[in-house]
């Protein structure tokens, strides 16, 4: 099939394509990678009467990193994010995450804001997001800058916090202390296939005791999940050989997952635990300077 006609613009500067949004809030599909929205046009589950390209926006392809913070525009593309030195030195969890992300053709294409915006629920990036805390930096030509956490930009299943005269601009990131470790584990039915369980990892630790957890797990709800209870649950206990093995039980007594078409809650939970016992273990692994003291 092909997509009903659209009318077609390709701006070169943020201003013109906050114009052109506001102009054409009501009818409008914003083109970033084209990964997602190019099928739903060609299917004609999208039937917009203006196509917005944001290819050639150079503003929104920029990273850099200051004062602990990654800025990271929203047209960067996955391929960067998986091999750039400024991702891997600074927040190597994402590159690792987006190793399991799709395939070549499709990273060669996709954007992290285009990710992120499609908010997918077994989509890595949204949870590594959640783990990290980042915020979602949201521009449109009427309000000006709205940024949003991950909490309030994840709404729902394909459903993500932006106005509709609104473009996802900027995802600042806060770069996490070297001494933390992290990991990205998840099990799919193939390499590259949207996750069934996904869990993203941050763990710090002082004197082999657990001072710092941020965990976020993708594909067991609407949004990515912030483990809360399992992140103040570690807090204090050392790091040693039993801590997997007890992170997977203490996982199963604490998670609450609903059914769905694709899989029964109980075994939604047991993938959940293994993933992300797993991922704490290659974490703990990665702690450095475990025994020093941090500044
Ligand atoms: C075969 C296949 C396998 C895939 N596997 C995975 C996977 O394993 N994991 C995974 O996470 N993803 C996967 N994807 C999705 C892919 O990674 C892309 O991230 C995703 O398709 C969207 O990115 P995009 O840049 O192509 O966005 P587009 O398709 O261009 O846009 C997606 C949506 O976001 C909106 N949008 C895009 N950018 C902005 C912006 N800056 N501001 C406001 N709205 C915006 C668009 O209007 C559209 O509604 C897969 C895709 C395919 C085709």
């Amino acid at each position: 099939m092909k997509p009903t006609a659209f009318d077609y613009i390709r701006p070169t500067s943020l201003p013109e394509a906050l114009a052109i949004l506001a102009e054409h809030s009501d009818d409008v599909a914003i083109l970033a990678g084209g990964q997602s929205l190019m099928p739903l046009l060609n299917f004609r589950m999208s039937r917009p009467a203006l196509v917005l390209d944001i290819n050639d926006i150079s503003e929104l392809q920029q990273v850099r990193c200051e004062n602990d913070t990654l800025y990271v525009g929203s047209m960067v593309r996955h391929c960067r994010v998986e091999q750039e030195e400024i991702f891997r030195s600074t927040i190597p969890l994402m590159s690792e995450a987006m190793t399991s992300v799709a395939h070549i053709q499709i990273k060669t294409r996709g954007t992290l804001g285009g990710n992120l915006c499609n908010a997918h629920p077994a989509s890595e990036m949204p949870a590594v997001i959640t783990a990290l805390g980042a915020s979602m930096v949201c521009k449109s030509e009427k309000r000006g800058e709205r940024v949003l956490t991950p909490e309030e930009f994840f709404e729902g299943a394909l459903q993500n916090g932006l106005q509709s005269d609104e473009l996802l601009c900027e995802i600042r990131i806060p770069v996490p202390s070297q001494y933390v470790g992290w990991a990205f584990e998840e099990v799919a039915r193939r390499h590259g296939d949207f996750a069934q369980c996904g869990a993203a990892v941050l763990i710090g630790a002082e004197d082999r005791k657990i001072d710092y957890a941020r965990i976020a797990l993708c594909s067991i709800g609407e949004t990515p999940i912030r483990f809360h209870a399992l992140e103040q649950w570690l807090i204090g206990r050392p790091v040693g050989n039993d801590l997997p093995a007890d992170v997977k039980l203490h996982c199963r007594e604490i998670l609450d997952i609903a059914e769905d078409s694709t899989m029964t809650a109980e075994n939604r939970a047991k993938l959940a635990s293994a993933v992300t016992s797993r991922a704490i273990a290659r974490a703990a692994d990665r702690i450095v300077h475990l025994d020093v003291k941090r500044g």
